[in-house]
């Protein structure tokens, strides 16, 4: 079984793998994990994070869809779109591109904000650190230098771009 047929069939057991920021590879709920269940991840871990990584990239880039955004695919772009934007989401479009932009992302504050709208309709929790109180201007991750992320360095410098679930993530102030 290759490792998207894993993937495919320990979350159709009710597991749910993620990546850490660290890198590792978390799964859970640990009370769901079989014995085989152990066996297979360890036998593809570095498949299965391959996979992982895979899916929380964003999409390559590509010729500006119908929403110019190559952060996101003409399709994603219109399902981002669809119907006009209500105020709430624009409110959290304006507010996220402001914090993006004072953390130094100029170049694709407006990308990232409006990718987040999307990820917003499709009711996916991940997060981007860029939106977590804990990330430094310098970069560097608050919680990880005070010891509390485990398994990370001190020093951790996270992909602030990359959606994913953190446990030491805390929603910046004026973020929704
Ligand atoms: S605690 Fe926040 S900044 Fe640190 S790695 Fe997690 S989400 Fe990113």
């Amino acid at each position: 079984m290759g490792a998207p047929e894993l993937l495919h069939h320990l979350r159709g057991a009710g597991l749910v793998l993620t990546l850490t920021p660290a890198g590792a590879l978390h799964v859970a709920p640990r009370s769901a994990l079989t014995d085989d269940h152990r066996a297979a991840i360890r036998a593809e871990r570095d498949a299965l994070m391959l996979a992982l990584q895979a899916e929380a990239d964003p999409p390559p880039p590509a010729p500006p869809g119908r929403s110019g955004n190559p952060l996101m695919t003409p399709e994603q772009g219109d399902e981002c779109h669809a119907g006009g934007w209500d105020d709430a989401e624009i409110d959290a479009y304006l507010a996220r591109e402001a914090r993006f932009t004072r953390l130094g992302r100029v170049a694709d504050a407006e990308h990232l904000a409006e990718r987040l709208t999307l990820r917003d309709r499709q009711h996916d929790d991940r997060r981007l650190c860029l939106e977590c109180v804990a990330l430094a201007d310098n970069g560097r991750c608050l919680v990880a230098a005070r010891g509390r992320l485990p398994g990370a360095s001190r020093r951790l410098e996270p992909v602030s771009t990359i959606l994913q679930r953190c446990e030491g993530f805390t929603l910046a102030p004026g973020l929704t």
